[in-house]
């Protein structure tokens, strides 16, 4: 059997068997049928590690659950299969003047993936993550029954159930709510900034009137230059009278190269020329490259050579993030194994709805590692007693290595949540975790 792979190419997993799921029947078939393998849904496999793997276990593709069912173009609320992704709902609905309410930085993402990470976007400290703009949903549960919760019926399921990294189930369809907005574009305000003072300062500034905030941080800057980076703030534009054109073009990395392409010298190259080409003053962009940049190049993950990479995505309180994220900079300079997105915003004070859901208040900062072996894995280590020290968090939907330590210090409710997993359903991150 083929292994399956997640976007970091860091984990490899050896399901035993690989089924698709084409529609609702065969999902019932599937789930109820028993084979006596552990279960767990996948979607498009954009998880980063290995939250959408099952090693000895039975896989369910879900990416055939990918009819839309209802759609009220007065209030902007769609129900739709689990398996259709953001990109299908983007396609059918901007043009009516609907838009996701919360999206990730890529389109390829299914809803039922989306719903399972409770992900989150640049205007979390406007509208929360996606759980909240989830009405209701049904849950296939191994015993047969299909059960309707949302925040009202059956909170404590629906609770177990956003960010509850497929553990609890299959879900088959959800209700979202989508936002309305005049057009495809985005009003965009980018201002470069030199150190991480003025970073919070122009945060604090942007957030009460921009829905959208996020930063993009070159991690190999030393000394003075430490924490220099860009801040981009955005809203959806208003209507005008003209629009400029836009057309979509996609790339391709059509095979591994032998070796990483990313390394000190590309990474510093991509930095310093990021940071000299960054224009401040506002533009209006297209939503495409606004949201999802990396979505042009298809495979962009294959830049990292067969060994893959370790994404990091970390959330500090407000009390510990300034001096945390601090520190984890230093030591990411010191360590000389930079990344070419790092990606620094704030989450807002609204409480997450899922048992299990990452984001919560505080700074959180993603980063991407090329796999060194040991030498990475020592540098994430590190990495976390600072996270740990600070009363941080890990986010499960990048992880391919936190320690079982770290995640019941991440998410204190893991207890609570384990009495709703389906004793059909497992990943390689639960077991990982929880052993
Ligand atoms: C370029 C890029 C940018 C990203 N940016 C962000 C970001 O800004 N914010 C953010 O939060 N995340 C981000 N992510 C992560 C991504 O949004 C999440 O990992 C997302 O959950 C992936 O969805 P998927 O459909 O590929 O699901 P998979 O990765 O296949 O699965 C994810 C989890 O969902 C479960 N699942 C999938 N379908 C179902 C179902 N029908 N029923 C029950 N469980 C299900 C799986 O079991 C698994 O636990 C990014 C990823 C990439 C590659």
């Amino acid at each position: 059997m083929k292994a399956v792979q997640s976007w970091g190419r860091v984990c490899a997993s050896s399901p035993l068997a690989v089924r698709a799921v084409p529609d609702l029947g065969v999902a019932q078939a599937l789930v109820t049928g028993g084979a006596g393998l552990p279960m767990l849904a996948h979607g498009r496999g954009r998880s980063y590690g290995d939250v959408c793997l099952n090693s000895g276990g039975m896989i369910l593709r879900t990416t055939g659950l990918d009819r839309f069912i209802a759609f009220d173009r007065s209030s902007g609320v769609l129900r739709c299969e689990a398996g259709v992704t953001l990109q299908h709902i983007l396609e059918l609905c901007v043009p009516m003047g609907w838009f996701l309410a919360v999206t990730p930085g890529t389109r390829d993402v299914t809803v039922g993936g989306a719903i399972a990470n409770d992900v989150h976007g640049k205007n979390h400290h406007w509208a929360g993550s996606f759980a909240h703009h989830v009405t209701r949903l049904e849950l296939l549960r191994s015993s047969g029954e299909r059960i309707v919760c949302s925040p009202d019926e059956r909170p404590d399921l629906f609770s177990a159930t956003v960010g509850g990294l497929g553990l609890t189930g299959l879900i088959t369809w959800a209700e979202i709510e989508l936002q309305p907005v005049a057009n495809a574009f985005m009003t965009v305000q980018t201002t470069r900034f030199s150190n991480l003072e003025t970073f919070w300062r122009l945060n604090a500034a942007a957030e009460a009137s921009w829905p959208y905030t996020v930063a993009w941080i070159d991690c190999l800057a030393r000394g003075g230059q430490r924490g220099r980076g860009v801040f981009m703030a955005g809203r959806h534009a208003a209507m005008q009278q003209s629009l400029p054109a836009w057309q979509e073009s996609r790339r391709t990395i059509p095979l591994d190269p032998p070796i990483s392409l990313v390394n000190s010298l590309s990474l510093r190259a991509f930095n310093t020329f990021y940071w000299h080409g960054a224009r401040d003053g506002v533009a209006l962009s297209h939503y495409v490259p606004y949201f999802y940049p990396l979505d042009a190049i298809a495979n962009w993950n294959r830049i990292y050579g067969r060994r893959g990479f370790f994404q990091y995505q970390c959330v500090l309180p407000p009390a510990t993030m300034r001096a945390g994220v601090d520190a984890l900079l230093q030591r990411i300079s010191r360590s000389g194994q930079g990344s070419f997105l790092a990606v620094l915003k704030t989450f807002g004070h609204r409480p997450s709805l899922g048992m299990l859901s990452f984001p919560r208040p505080g700074a959180t900062l993603a980063l991407d590692f090329p796999n060194h072996g040991r030498a990475t894995l020592r540098l994430l280590d590190d990495l976390d007693a600072v996270v740990s020290q600070a009363g941080g968090a890990l986010y499960p939907a990048k992880d391919a290595r936190m320690s079982s330590t770290m995640f019941r210090q991440s998410f204190a409710a893991w207890e609570q949540f384990s009495s709703f997993v389906d004793p059909a359903f497992s990943s390689d991150f639960w077991r990982r975790v929880t052993h």
